[in-house]
């Protein structure tokens, strides 16, 4: 960095002494930013790239606050900001954000798509795709995949399908050092070298799933040239049919031509200044690095849907009569309704095939099929806005009720009202369910979920 950025080094080495910046990026399918700003209680600025994310000062309260229980925001350090914005998917488009563990652009992308058309979540490591699944569910997503496969396995049944391409790459992380000591520890010449190795390889077969005049986006978090500029410029030499276009979004840094390995021989050398940098000296956040690339007109091919086989009659008869003239008839309208395990979900229609695809969530889990009954999902509950909620049998909990942190906490809680199943509310968002009989509300928060 010292040879790349000569003078400018100084300011970056200060930068990486300071602390780290957090960001709070609010759920735009909950509620508005500016609702949330309102009534609020933490210290929030505003960042230029972004209309959903804020700085936050004291990022640890919002960690542990009803309000992330009830997925009205994400923390993420406000630089990672940008990727989704940049790839800016439109309602109706279908999008893959192929590293996508623990889910920071996936639910951004999920936001800015307003949870229309369809959003795959993949994951290799399935160590990390419980958090996935959790902060997708939280989110209240409703039209996504969670798959688990290898990148390399992805083209052959999805080449060419999507709108939009992301491959946020596993990388060496140099914008993690300043949250993270082990980032630090672990950062080493090598490393450096063998992610570039394994992105080159990654960003090939993310292409491949793109549509003709579809999308990809590249991004790490790290400032290695030998893991950014050069990776692109690599890429473009042998995929003519794509080519970089610029990013618009406010405040970033300019991408580095001349730190491309072919400089100055690079044929991509203008382009190349059409990817943006983020760094810790120049805007607020730990860093990043971001590619948009077209792909030109070209052959489309016939998409293949896959099969579901709908639940049986007596099973989705159980939803109807526990869903009957409520606000969750909805969320089973125009959605095909699949049972798995005694299990029913509410599936997007026309997914891709998925037969050689790890999927470990398709669409919304709606609940469990017991004998002659239907319990609701955690995942059902989070997928309710919170307008829905009140035209259900619902319990609002101020922020300062005691009963709220002690429901958080899986306690038994109190209140008078009608037996039966009753949605859990900080204030007016859903947190969960509970079951009331009497005077008592048995806690259904799953058990992981639960404070302690
Ligand atoms: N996009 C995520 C987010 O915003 O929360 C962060 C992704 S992180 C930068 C990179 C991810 O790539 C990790 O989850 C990691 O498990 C995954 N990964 C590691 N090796 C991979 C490989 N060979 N192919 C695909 N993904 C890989």
């Amino acid at each position: 960095m010292q040879t790349l950025l000569g003078d400018e080094a100084t300011a970056l080495f200060a930068a990486l002494a300071n602390d780290s910046v957090a960001g709070l990026r609010v759920n735009t399918l909950k509620l508005a930013p500016d609702t949330f700003r309102q009534g609020s209680s933490f210290d929030l600025t505003p960042i230029p790239w972004t209309t959903s994310g804020f700085v936050i000062d004291k990022a640890e309260r919002a960690g542990k606050h009803p309000f992330h229980e009830a997925g009205l925001y994400y923390l993420q350090e406000p630089s990672a900001m940008t990727v989704a914005e940049a790839l800016a998917p439109k309602p109706g488009d279908w999008v893959i954000d192929l590293a996508a563990a623990p889910g920071g652009k996936s639910t951004h992308l999920s936001a800015l798509m307003n949870d229309t058309g369809l959003l795959v979540s993949n994951e290799v490591n399935r160590k990390r795709c419980s958090a996935l699944l959790e902060n997708l569910e939280r989110w209240g997503s409703k039209n996504v995949l969670i798959t688990s496969a290898e990148l390399s396995q992805l083209a052959h049944p999805w080449e060419g399908l999507f709108d939009k391409v992301l491959l946020d790459a596993p990388c060496s992380g140099e914008g993690m050092f300043r949250k993270s000591a082990d980032a630090l520890a672990m950062w080493s010449e090598t490393t450096v070298e063998q992610c570039a190795l394994r992105q080159t390889k990654l960003i090939i077969e993310a292409a491949k799933l793109v549509k003709p005049e579809g999308y990809l986006s590249y991004s790490t978090c790290t400032f290695s040239p030998e893991e950014n500029e050069q990776i692109i410029d690599a890429f473009l030499e042998t995929h003519p049919e794509f080519s970089l276009i610029p990013i618009v979004l406010k405040g970033l840094s300019q991408g580095q031509p001349s730190w491309s390995a072919n400089h100055p021989e690079s044929r991509h050398h203008e382009s190349l200044s059409q990817t943006a940098r983020l760094w810790p000296h120049k805007q607020k956040g730990e860093g990043h690095f971001i590619a948009l690339l077209k792909r030109q007109v070209g052959f489309e091919k016939k998409t293949k849907y896959h099969a579901f086989k709908d639940a049986e009659a007596k099973d989705i008869k159980l939803w109807r009569e526990f869903s009957a003239g409520s606000e969750l008839e909805r969320l089973s309208q125009d959605k095909q309704l699949v049972s798995f395990d005694k299990r029913l979900f509410a599936l997007p229609q026309n997914l891709p095939q998925l037969d050689k695809v790890q999927t470990l969530r398709a669409g919304l889990f709606l609940g469990w099929l017991e004998k002659n009954r239907f319990e609701p999902s955690h995942a059902l509950a989070l997928a309710l806005s919170s307008s829905q909620a009140q035209n259900l049998n619902h319990l609002n909990l101020g922020l300062d009720d005691p009963r709220l942190e002690a429901y958080l906490q899986g306690q038994m809680i109190e209140a008078q009202g009608e037996p039966g199943w009753l949605l859990i509310c900080a204030e007016t968002y859903p947190l969960g369910w509970g079951k009331r009989s009497g005077l008592s509300v048995k806690n259904n928060l799953p058990k992981g979920l639960r404070w302690r």
